[in-house]
């Protein structure tokens, strides 16, 4: 089996994970993996999972971590098999201590890496500025501050988890979106020197 690596996007909502993961996907031959879009899907289509997340995703609360590590496994072990990827850009996952465990789990069952954790570091204002610009429903106000909450209490505790692992690796997000995308090219180019 063909080996795959990943790339994992930490960042506050509104951080600009999904843009730069965008513009990779586009340079790399690798596939974009948002569990939030994916999420959001399930919801529009009303499959069993939407039913079940809706309720979360609608309150900026996390979906419970069972579901969202099944939901990781299948799309995972199905891409495995496929043979023209060369990785996958997790943005969006994991989001929880338990949802990197599972994950680590996963590729050393699998014999695959992980490329680097890139943390997209941007201050508060900056997040509500780009935030009100975007729309979705659940960027009104008082649910943006539910999922920074979240995000600082359930999801921060990975910056140390990585650093451990020596694989963080910290980008200021408050720059221009092709600043923020040249930073990460160069933080890949050192990794693959
Ligand atoms: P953002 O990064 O802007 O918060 P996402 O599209 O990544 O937006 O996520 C939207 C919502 O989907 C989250 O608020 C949460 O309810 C749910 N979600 C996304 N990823 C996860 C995850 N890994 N674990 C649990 N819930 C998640």
């Amino acid at each position: 089996m063909k080996s795959l690596e990943f790339l994992i996007f930490l960042g506050p909502p509104g951080s600009g994970k999904g843009t730069q993961a965008e513009i990779l996907t586009n340079k790399l031959n690798f596939i974009h993996l948002s569990i939030g879009d994916l999420l959001r899907e399930n919801i529009v289509n009303n499959t069993e999972l939407g039913k079940l997340a809706s309720k979360y995703v609608k309150s900026g609360e996390l979906v419970p971590d069972e579901l969202i590590i099944d939901l990781m496994d299948s799309f995972i072990t199905e891409l495995k098999n496929e043979s023209n990827v060369s990785g996958i850009i997790l943005d969006g996952f994991p989001r929880t201590i338990n949802q990197a465990t599972a994950l680590e789990n996963k590729i050393k069952q699998l014999n695959v890496n992980i490329k680097a954790v890139l943390n997209l570091d941007i201050s508060d204002q900056e997040i509500l500025n780009r935030l009100a610009g975007r729309g979705r429903e659940d960027d009104k106000p008082e649910l943006i501050k539910n999922r920074l909450k979240v995000y600082r209490n359930q999801t921060e505790p990975l910056l140390e988890f990585y650093k451990e692992r020596s694989l963080l690796d910290t980008i200021d997000g408050d720059q221009s979106e092709s600043d923020v995308s040249n930073a990460i090219f160069n933080i890949l180019k050192a990794e693959v020197a």
